[in-house]
């Protein structure tokens, strides 16, 4: 079967899964007044994400992330681990969680076949943690970190959203903490949802401020590997840990993107942003449905645009990004 490609001659080898869009936490920027449901939300089951992972993996895909919503809430988490490490196409397994079941699970998690993890951690100070996050769990949250560094894993990254006002004094506290460990820290720049347009106005930093600060201190710019994604990422001899920062609002921050999403009730997400959506629920019930689930994504990826629009504060429906896991 040929490469999922669109008309811009991007290729996508890398799937961003979502298998629900539940979350214990209430982070300001996502969910402020944490997860509501709506009606009583199916999400994909473990037949579904098989045909998924199975159709994704013919077409190209080496990379996925199980994402969420909180993605460890799933009983069934393990099962998903395993039916992504099953499938030899995949080489590369990797959640995203905000570590909250993470020390207790870590090991398991290793032993049923996911290799990388990315933990959200907006701040290393307690009480700033828990005044994003909504919820006190810090300490329960490194241990997590400290589990899985444990465990094995071939990569722990540290997500940090940068926030304006919020955690902008943390830098020091962060350099410390990968001057002996090595872990490699995403600074994220705070993107712009449906939510909120008044708390963006607040607390959006540019990463390009924190960039000028690091190449001032001696940080040198690595080269990009094929499956690092958007990321700049920055390396110093001094340290164990790496930078990466991820600005979705820098020009060219599209021109190699390589990445869809589906979301916890089986929607291809060609973007972030900007479109609504396409069911492919309809063709994950049978295993035998997989060239018309094929032919689907290949059409759908001619309609995929060149950019998204966030510098016009175009948001299109993304209320949150626990709805389609970031
Ligand atoms: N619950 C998991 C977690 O927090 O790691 C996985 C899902 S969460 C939606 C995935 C990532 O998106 C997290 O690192 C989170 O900090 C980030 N995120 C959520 N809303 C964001 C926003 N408005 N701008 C930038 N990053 C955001
Ligand atoms: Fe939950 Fe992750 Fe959103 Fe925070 S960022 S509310 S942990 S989904």
């Amino acid at each position: 079967m040929s490469q999922l490609q669109d008309n811009f001659g991007r290729r996508f080898h890398y799937l961003r899964m979502s298998v629900t869009d539940v979350c214990n936490f209430k982070c300001t920027y996502c969910l402020p007044d944490g997860y509501r449901p709506d009606g009583k939300p199916k999400f994909l089951d473990l037949n579904e994400i098989e045909n998924l992972v199975g159709a994704f993996a013919e077409v190209g895909t080496q990379k996925i992330r199980i994402t969420g919503g909180e993605p460890t809430l799933r009983k069934d988490f393990s099962d998903i681990i395993r039916i992504v490490a099953d499938n030899d196409k995949i080489s590369t397994i990797a959640t995203t969680t905000n570590g909250y079941r993470l020390a207790k699970h870590a090991q398991e998690w290793y032993d049923a076949g996911l290799r990388r993890i990315n933990v959200s951690v907006d701040s290393l100070d307690p009480r700033m943690f828990y005044q994003i996050t909504g919820e006190n769990k810090f300490d329960d949250v490194m241990r997590g970190v400290d589990a899985a560094l444990e465990a094995g894993f071939e990569r722990v990254k540290i997500n940090a959203v940068l926030l304006k006002g919020l955690n902008d004094k943390d830098l020091p506290r962060f350099l410390h903490w990968i001057k002996q460990t090595p872990i490699d820290l995403r600074f994220i720049e705070l993107m712009e949802t449906g939510l909120g347009r008044d708390y963006f106005k607040a607390h959006h930093l540019a990463g390009a401020d924190i960039k000028s600060q690091l190449i001032q201190d001696g940080w040198q710019l690595d080269q990009s590997a094929v499956d690092d994604g958007p990321a700049q990422n920055f390396s110093h001899g001094d340290f164990q840990g790496r930078i990466g920062l991820i600005m979705p609002y820098e020009k060219n921050f599209c021109a190699n993107c390589n990445r869809l999403r589906v979301s916890a009730k089986g929607k291809l997400h060609l973007c972030l942003f900007t479109e609504h959506g396409v069911d492919l629920r309809d063709l994950l019930q049978s295993h035998s449905q997989r060239t018309e689930l094929i032919e689907r994504l290949h059409g759908q990826l001619q309609a995929k645009k060149e950019t998204h629009y966030l510098h016009d504060g175009v948001t299109g429906v993304t209320q949150h990004l626990a709805s389609i896991g970031g």
